[in-house]
């Protein structure tokens, strides 16, 4: 049996299935990943992201951070991966997606389920009052600052040392104990603790169907049903295979 028929029968069988989103979801929409010869990290330091680092040195932290999530985000738009996943939600074929991404183009495409596990950018929070603003606040000023007391805001999405915002972690991981397939689209899984969902799914006798242009970590000490190519293209064939009755 072919892969993609093996993954279709997967998805046709299961119960309870998730899809778990990285930056390679988002490579088609214009959006460029962290790792890999495109990445995000061959241009800028990953400490830019260091939570110790933003609060001594906010200016060139926020510097870095307006370029890499800000300065494309709001034109991007959702590609035919996104579009599929939320398909597959109104179908009732997918529970929910547990995404590592910021950049709300799953909320974009119509996905209603979405776990945003490392946060989202959409908003700010003063790091010393909490006061809460909306991202547009971004583009007034090289250093976005609270009105209220003049400390520095901080994007809603994680930073490195950061805890994963509550609840997403607790209900990703009740979702990915529960859960008996998902659907792993376009991350390396080095980033912890997200990289550990597909091994809890694994470990409470699940199955794993993986979409990535590479092989990754999970593709061999996973046994996953790998389905080499782009998420977009993967992602069509799986949708027109399960509305086809013959396949
Ligand atoms: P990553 O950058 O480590 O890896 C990207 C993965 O996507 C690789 O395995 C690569 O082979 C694969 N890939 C590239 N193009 C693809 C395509 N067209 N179709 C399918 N797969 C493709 O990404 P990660 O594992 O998500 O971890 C990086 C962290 O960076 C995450 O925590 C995430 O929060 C953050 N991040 C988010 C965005 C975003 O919101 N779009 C962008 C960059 C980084
Ligand atoms: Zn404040």
């Amino acid at each position: 049996m072919n892969t993609l028929k093996k993954a279709i029968d997967l998805i046709k069988e299961s119960r309870l299935m998730l899809a778990f989103t990285g930056a390679g979801i988002s490579v088609e929409s214009g959006i460029p990943p962290f790792r890999g010869p495109e990445g995000i990290w061959n241009k800028y330091d990953p400490i830019v992201l260091d939570l110790s680092y933003f609060y001594a040195k906010p200016q060139k932290s926020w510097k870095a951070i307006k370029e890499i999530f800000y300065s494309f985000f709001d034109e991007a738009k959702p590609n035919p991966a996104h579009h599929k996943l939320a398909w597959l939600e109104q179908q009732h074929i997918l529970h929910s997606i547990i995404t590592q991404n910021i950049d709300n183009l799953h909320q974009k495409a119509g996905s209603k389920n979405v776990i945003e596990f490392h946060g989202h950018t959409r908003t700010l929070t003063c790091i010393k009052c909490k006061q809460q603003y909306p991202s547009e606040v971004v583009k007034r000023s090289k250093v976005p600052v609270c009105q209220n007391c003049g400390s520095v805001l901080k994007p809603d999405f994680i930073f490195f040392g950061e805890a994963i915002p509550e609840p997403a972690g607790s209900r990703a991981f009740d979702l990915a104990a529960r859960a008996d397939l998902i659907l792993v689209i376009g991350t390396t899984g080095e980033v912890m603790p997200a990289g550990q969902i597909p091994y809890i799914v694994k470990r409470n006798g699940g199955n794993i169907i993986e979409i990535n242009t590479e092989k990754s970590a999970f593709t061999h000490q996973l046994d996953t049903c790998f389905l080499q190519g782009k998420a977009s293209d993967i992602m069509i064939q799986i949708a027109s295979g399960l509305s086809n009755p013959l396949s």
